[in-house]
């Protein structure tokens, strides 16, 4: 595949084609291969890149072509994928540490990886410390000589604060540490953090890059060794691989990437736009607005900005039961990357005590930023003028009870 291609052709055209070949990949279903007795062993360790496929908890052709196109479009060496991002994201911090070792994680990030980090992680021995990786100097005082990863995650959620890439990768290879990157909210579209320096990033396939709200996935990208032995460990023991039927999927919603996400950013930002000028709104953190605390470094490391848009309003409770009530088009629920429009509520106080724990100072700074509660809203492919006047009805206080 020609590599001065923009992004958008070689998503289309991602392999030469011979005369009789089929323009989309092909689904390969099978589990098993036909083996050359001279050849593999029956051992993840006489696997090789070159080996011939053997059995699908190693590897098939149709994830395989997933793979390839997943490492050509964040420029690493190779991808992995795993039926999940959350088996992505604990396959990767269960092989790479070991007990004695010390762990940077983004102090507000997904709630799965902060909820494993603290209870299976420190239970085998991990040392975990919560850091505001928006303050690289923050990451600098606690680098210790025992870190062997800082982990972050930007924009993170469901606050979306910003990390500094080049500035993080900076310090972490400094102290010797790696730097792993769940890019997620971003996309391959909007950030690149291989060429800022992250040695790994991770996505859950399942939000923009699956994108259709019918498929979970996850996916590793990074240099070529270290996922040779991650392929090992991680997938082939703990074996949460990625079937070929949501790989499929996912190649077929990986040609309408940047497209989508081309809409989903210019919607999120008429919504926030919208919501900034709302009189029941306090506040509207979005990345491509002008009002985000961290605008600046948005427009230098993002070339896409996305479709999380997280903002605040007087009463939180009781503004999402009615936004619950009120809301016709935009969807009261979870998760987000989806063509419909999703919104949910996340107080405080609740994350608080499930998923962040974080000690006083870090929590008051997440409440700088979130108050008492945020509303989390991953902006659809609606059309924006059909969204905001959704948002405006709901919001209005006529018959609010
Ligand atoms: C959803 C999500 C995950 C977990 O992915 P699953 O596919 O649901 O396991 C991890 N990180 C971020 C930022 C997410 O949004």
């Amino acid at each position: 595949m020609a590599s001065d291609w923009d992004v958008r052709t070689r998503l289309v055209h991602a392999e030469a084609r011979e005369e009789g070949e089929p323009l989309n990949p092909p689904l390969v279903m099978s589990t098993t291969f036909r083996a050359d007795p001279e050849g593999v062993g029956f051992s993840s360790t006489d696997m090789g890149e070159q080996s011939p496929f053997f059995y699908a908890r190693w590897s098939t052709p149709t994830v395989r072509t997933l793979e390839r196109r997943l490492a050509d479009l964040e420029g690493g060496e190779d991808a992995l994928c795993f039926a999940s991002g959350m088996a992505a994201i604990s396959g990767l911090l269960l092989h790479l540490l070991k007990p004695g070792d010390h762990l940077i994680l983004s102090d507000v990030c997904y709630a799965g990886t902060a909820e494993f980090a603290r209870g299976m992680l420190r239970r085998y021995g991990v040392e975990v410390t919560p850091v505001d990786l928006s303050e690289p100097q923050e990451l600098r005082a606690a680098l210790r000589p025992t870190t062997k990863l800082v982990y972050a995650e930007t924009p993170c959620n469901p606050l979306l604060k910003l990390t500094d890439l080049a500035a993080v990768s900076a310090l972490a290879h400094e102290a010797g540490a790696l730097l792993a990157v769940d890019a997620t909210l971003a996309t391959p579209i909007g950030l690149r953090p291989l060429t800022l320096g992250a040695d790994f990033v991770l996505h859950s396939l399942t939000k923009y890059i699956g994108g259709h709200g019918d498929v979970l996935g996850g996916v590793i990208i990074g240099g070529k060794s270290a996922l040779a032995a991650l392929r090992q460990e991680a997938l082939v023991h703990l074996g949460a691989v990625l079937h070929a039927f949501p790989a499929w999927l996912i190649l077929r919603s990986l040609s309408t990437l940047p497209q989508r996400m081309a809409a989903h950013a210019a919607t999120a930002r008429a919504v926030a736009g919208f919501l900034e000028t709302h009189p029941r709104v306090r506040r509207v953190l979005y990345p491509g607005l002008d009002s985000h605390p961290q605008a600046a470094l948005a427009r230098q490391q993002m070339s896409n900005t996305s479709g999380m848009v997280t903002f605040q309003t007087e009463e939180g409770p009781a503004m999402a039961r009615q936004l619950a009530r009120k809301l016709k088009l935009i969807q009261y629920a979870v998760s987000l990357g989806k063509p419909h429009s999703l919104l949910f509520y996340l107080p405080t106080e609740d994350l608080q005590r499930s998923s962040f724990q974080l000690p006083p100072e870090l929590l008051a700074r997440y409440r700088a930023w979130a108050g008492d509660g945020v509303f989390r809203l991953s902006v659809g492919l609606e059309a924006p003028e059909d969204l905001i006047r959704d948002l405006e009805q709901a919001l209005s206080p006529a018959d609010a009870r």
